[in-house]
């Protein structure tokens, strides 16, 4: 599906990380990959994986910092030129804001969250577009506390509200260069950043319980449905936000705590 592409995976930390299933659905389709990595404790981590799927190039990159986002994508066009594809997996919010009630959200918090996990599509997407000269595609990583009130996401869904409606605009902005922006909402999968969740374990199994296939999604199928996305056989899809929850959004929700 991606033979002959050029694409950045943004946001892989670990092996668990739903960028790295993004990763190996790639590879696998055939893709060339660039990596980045967030300091030099997470390059010890990124390196092997990015050297086990071919990476090409392999960068620092913060996204709160403007100046290392301009330096990611200099790099990028020296070495590449061009570019097809850029997966965004990137979120971040203060722990403590995703325990307190969300009522005691701090403006700190509130930017923060916002900053890091929406305004940075945004600043990647503006660099990464003059390099997609034939046309590309952009997904980024979602969750449906954009859209309902989930316990406990708090300023993280209001972040994510914030990224889907990103979604749509750079969608409007970038499609007469025919360049494609989406976001998948992945169901709740064990990773670094979700462990800042609270009481994410019990969130894991009531999303099991009330998903249509009853289990939840794992880091390769939220990679699979990216992968397609990033392919030309996706070429009429762009500003939609896809579910990958195994059905969760569309049922009545845990039958367990719901009996009705
Ligand atoms: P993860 O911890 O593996 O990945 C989060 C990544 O964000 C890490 O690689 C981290 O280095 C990066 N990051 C944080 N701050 C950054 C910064 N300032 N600059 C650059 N990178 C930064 O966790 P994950 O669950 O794979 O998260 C990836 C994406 O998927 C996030 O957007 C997350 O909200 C989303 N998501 C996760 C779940 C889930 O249940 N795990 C569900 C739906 C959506």
């Amino acid at each position: 599906m991606l033979t002959g592409k050029k694409g950045l995976i943004l946001g892989v930390a670990n092996d668990k990380s739903i960028a790295w299933g993004v990763a190996q659905a790639c590879h696998r389709e055939g893709a060339e990959l660039g990596f980045s990595y967030l300091g030099e404790a997470l390059e010890r981590r990124v390196r092997p994986l990015a050297e086990s799927v071919d990476a090409s190039l392999l960068a620092p990159l913060d996204v709160a910092d403007d100046a290392q986002i301009d330096a990611f994508f200099d790099r990028v066009k020296q070495q590449w030129g061009t570019l097809d594809f850029v997966v965004h997996s990137i979120a971040f919010a203060n722990k403590e804001a995703l325990k307190a009630p969300f009522r005691m959200t701090t403006r700190d918090d509130f930017h923060l969250a916002l900053d890091i996990s929406a305004y940075s599509l945004i600043a990647v997407a503006q660099r990464a577009a003059p390099l997609m000269n034939a046309g590309g595609s952009i997904v980024t990583m979602s969750y449906l506390g954009s859209v309902r009130a989930v316990p406990n996401y708090n300023v993280m869904g209001v972040a994510k509200a914030a990224l889907e409606a990103s979604v749509r605009y750079l969608a409007s902005d970038l499609g007469g260069d025919n360049i494609r922006v989406n976001a998948v909402s992945a169901g709740p999968i064990r990773t670094l950043a979700a462990s800042a969740v609270g009481d994410f374990r019990h969130l894991m199994a009531k999303s099991a319980r009330g998903a249509m296939l009853k289990r939840n999604v794992t880091q390769l199928e939220v990679g699979n449905m990216t992968a397609f996305l990033l392919s030309d056989l996706a070429s009429g899809i762009s500003g939609e936000v896809h579910y990958v929850d195994a059905g969760f959004h569309v049922g009545a929700g845990d039958p367990g705590e719901n009996p009705a």
